[in-house]
């Protein structure tokens, strides 16, 4: 008997032990513990109901645009943002239209389904109904191979796999894809609500999490990496430098001005690490993104598109 007793008492033991185990594993995010140290510090300048940040869309843009640094260190809100996206952001100058867009990628033969797909649909929207808010701009963080080769022009060439565009179609958590030449690709349709940051997800940020899915477009960058000696195993610390090249910037300009075309009202613009600053295991991109260059190339496509 109470041998019986014991042997049960182990088992129960076992049980109890391979619960706790299992949560610590998959649960781990919902155990308080686990949350402590970990918290969105954007999560309480979001309001769900209009699901925007706080501040007028200038003064959230320069928030969202802070400098991401080495290791996703996060510089100092921007004191002024570029001419041209401050006057998006205050609304002085009108989005482009639908005819003028269509016009414009007749003209370059740009397949409208490489650049977030069928131009007369509306932008993705969230479960309670409100139309996507933000551009989040993101670097793929392609690690070489091996990682810890130093950067070179192979991966300026179509010999270098993540530049072959037709190799991400598939991908889940991305609107669109753009490579080192500029060329694009949509994975999801605009109108999609995609997840891509740790904001989106309930397991990271409890108090908003899936509820903001819809809220976001999502455009990934292709970007070579390679690791620092300085931290084992494999990681991806080391972002090439320039960043991006000039094609780059000129289809992301592009995709920006498509998504703001599709929502009729400007998109606010955000770099991922700072939608994500808190939460643990933050990513840091997009690396090396210089802002001033992209909103630069934004305004010569936007008055070639207008003419
Ligand atoms: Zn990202």
């Amino acid at each position: 008997m109470h041998a019986i007793i014991a042997v049960r008492e182990v088992i129960a033991i076992a049980l109890l032990l391979l619960f706790s185990i299992n949560n610590e594993g998959v649960e781990s995010t919902k155990n308080p513990r686990a949350i402590e140290g970990s918290h969105s510090v954007l999560a309480s300048k979001f309001d769900l109901n209009s699901m925007r940040f706080a501040g007028s869309p200038a003064t959230q843009a320069r928030y969202l645009l802070r400098k991401v640094y080495f290791k996703g260190v996060l510089g100092d809100s921007l004191t002024i943002l570029p001419q041209f996206l401050d006057s998006l952001m205050l609304d002085i100058l009108p989005v482009i239209t639908r005819d003028e867009l269509r016009r414009y990628i007749a003209e370059e033969k740009i397949d409208s389904m490489h650049i977030g797909g069928d131009i007369s649909r509306p932008l993705s929207q969230t479960k309670s109904g409100i139309v996507a808010g933000y551009f989040i701009i993101h670097d793929a963080s392609n690690l070489m191979n091996p990682p810890y080769k130093s950067f070179s022009s192979l991966v300026n060439s179509t010999k270098w796999y993540h530049n072959q565009i037709w190799r991400q179609k598939n991908f889940k958590w991305a609107h669109a894809f753009i490579n080192r030449f500029g060329q694009s690709i949509t994975c999801n349709d605009f109108e999609k609500p995609v997840y891509a940051t740790k904001f989106e997800k309930s397991d990271n940020n409890p108090d908003i999490g899936d509820t903001c899915v819809g809220n976001f477009i999502h455009v990934e960058n292709i970007q070579p990496r390679r690791s620092s000696r300085k931290r084992r195993p494999y990681n991806d610390d080391i972002a090439i430098s320039p960043g991006f090249t000039d094609k780059q910037y000129e289809r992301l300009a592009l995709l920006y001005l498509t998504a703001s075309t599709r929502k009729e009202g400007w998109l606010i613009p955000s770099f991922h690490a700072i939608i994500d600053e808190g939460i643990k295991g933050a990513h840091h991109d997009p690396q090396n993104f210089e802002l001033t260059k992209w909103v630069m190339v934004m305004q010569k496509l936007y008055h070639q598109i207008k003419m």
